[in-house]
């Protein structure tokens, strides 16, 4: 186990290196936008994945498309294709229009990830997407399963015996180990869930009613993480699903793009030097938001503005990509002590494999309040009638962000004069399975402080 904590020394000269660091320690609510931003013709040569890439995970999820129709059932309607609705929010556009008192140039969507099928959270994407593509591997290599069958005969007692024989481990803040828990149980694996202590008591009683087995850590992510890579090392046949690391989890997310595309089309928005796309994900370890965002620098290149959103009480990706150490630096080396209602953000390292992939792509980071996260997600309630759990509200303050502090960066891109032409999007990431009981609670709190 290696425990990657930043001497003391280096971190009194990252703060003389690093000015922004004293308002990132002091959970400030701040907006970097990243120095290292290239043109994505110059860079997409350089990536360590591409287009390709993207495409045979894309494949892969239209080969279960059938399969997944059938085990469930709400899938049916878009022939087992896990996607969300693209939407048009102009009332909460103009609720934020009055609460932040500035014009909001352009038009606002919501990416309604937070309704996906299965599991209610971008987690329906990559983390399905990476046990489907193990189910695969095993199926294909004990000869029960070739490229060409129609996979609605997974859905069958031999294949759950086979994939019983198999285990699946994963660490979790909780909507990854129930995309993870609600997938593997349902294709027969023996899935092991390791939760870290901001985990939601709803999502561990949700897995244990399905079989899964919930291991419950009193530490924070990287903790589960490690409790988890460290089991899954003890155990034949076990696949250990790596949020920290993994590119298969990353392109499950990627997927994303290809079909946002789409549905702009189909909405008659198109996206070009006239027309900027501006997108506001918000990240944790960084594989969801960073998949997509990868995914859309693919497909718009320059045209498209890719934004992460982090509590300013875990603002992993910002301290690992600014200082450029990823994750040989946690927020606790600087004294910050990764505590936030928004549970899916809860992350206090981030992805070294995202933030060095990401470098060139990302145009910035900005930290959201938790008290800002209650009032969006009473806010959003109220105006357009969608609940989101707290993490999934992280994207909304990006247009606001964007407008009032981005003066340098839209004269640098030659953008200053095309807001009004913009579409910005703000990508829900979670929340249509949270209990309703729990919901009320959240909207009170916001409520209380609007
Ligand atoms: C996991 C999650 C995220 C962020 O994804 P990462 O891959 O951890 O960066 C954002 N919102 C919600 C609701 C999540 O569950």
């Amino acid at each position: 186990m290696t425990i990657k904590v930043a001497e003391q020394k280096t971190i009194e000269q990252l703060y003389q290196s690093h000015p922004l660091l004293k308002s990132i320690t002091a959970t400030k609510a701040l907006t970097w936008f990243n120095p290292k931003l290239q043109p994505f013709a110059e860079v997409a040569q350089s990536l360590p994945l591409g287009s390709e890439e993207i495409t045979d995970a894309a494949d892969r999820l239209r080969r279960f498309a059938p399969y997944i129709a059938k085990v469930f059932p709400e899938t049916a309607a878009s022939n087992g294709i896990i996607e969300s609705p693209l939407i048009f929010i102009p009332l909460m556009q103009q609720s934020l229009q009055k609460l932040y008192n500035h014009p909001m140039h352009g038009r606002l969507l919501l990416k309604c990830d937070s309704h996906l099928p299965i599991s209610g959270s971008i987690k329906a994407r990559g983390g399905v997407y990476e046990v489907l593509k193990h189910a695969e591997s095993v199926a294909i290599e004990s000869g029960f399963l070739t490229l060409e069958d129609n996979y609605q005969k997974i859905d069958s007692a031999s294949f759950k015996t086979l994939f019983s024989r198999h285990s699946i481990v994963v660490g979790s803040t909780g909507n990854l180990g129930l995309s993870i828990g609600i997938m593997g149980a349902q294709l027969g694996f023996q899935v092991t869930v390791h939760m870290s202590a901001d985990a939601r008591q709803w999502k561990k009683d949700l897995l244990r009613s399905k079989g899964v087995k919930v291991v419950e850590h009193q530490n924070d992510y990287s903790k589960a993480v490690e409790e988890g890579r460290l089991e899954a090392q003890q155990k034949p046949r076990c696949h250990f699903i790596d949020d920290e690391n993994s590119q298969d989890l990353f392109l499950g997310y990627s997927v994303a793009a290809e079909r946002l595309k789409q549905q702009l089309d189909d909405q008659g928005i198109h996206v070009n030097e006239e027309h900027p796309l501006f997108v506001y994900l918000p990240c944790g370890v960084g594989g969801g938001p960073g998949g997509v965002a990868f995914g859309l620098k693919q497909i718009f290149g320059d045209n498209v503005h890719c934004f992460f959103a982090e509590p300013t009480h875990s603002p992993a990706m910002l301290v690992g990509m600014y200082t450029g150490l990823h994750d040989s630096v946690s927020v606790q080396d600087f004294g910050i002590d990764n505590k936030t209602c928004a549970d899916g953000l809860a992350v206090g390292r981030p992805s070294a494999f995202v933030g060095h992939v990401m470098e060139p792509l990302l145009s910035g980071i900005y930290t959201v309040e938790d008290e800002n996260l209650y009032r969006l997600l009473a806010l959003m309630h109220d105006s357009e009638g969608i609940d989101l759990e707290p993490s999934a509200l992280a994207g909304v303050p990006g247009i606001s962000k964007v407008i009032t502090e981005g003066k340098a960066y839209l004269e640098r891109y030659g953008l200053t004069d095309k807001l009004d032409q913009a579409v910005h999007i703000v990508w829900a990431t979670g929340g249509n399975m949270v209990p309703s009981e729990e919901h009320l609670r959240y909207y009170q709190k916001g409520k209380n402080l609007l």
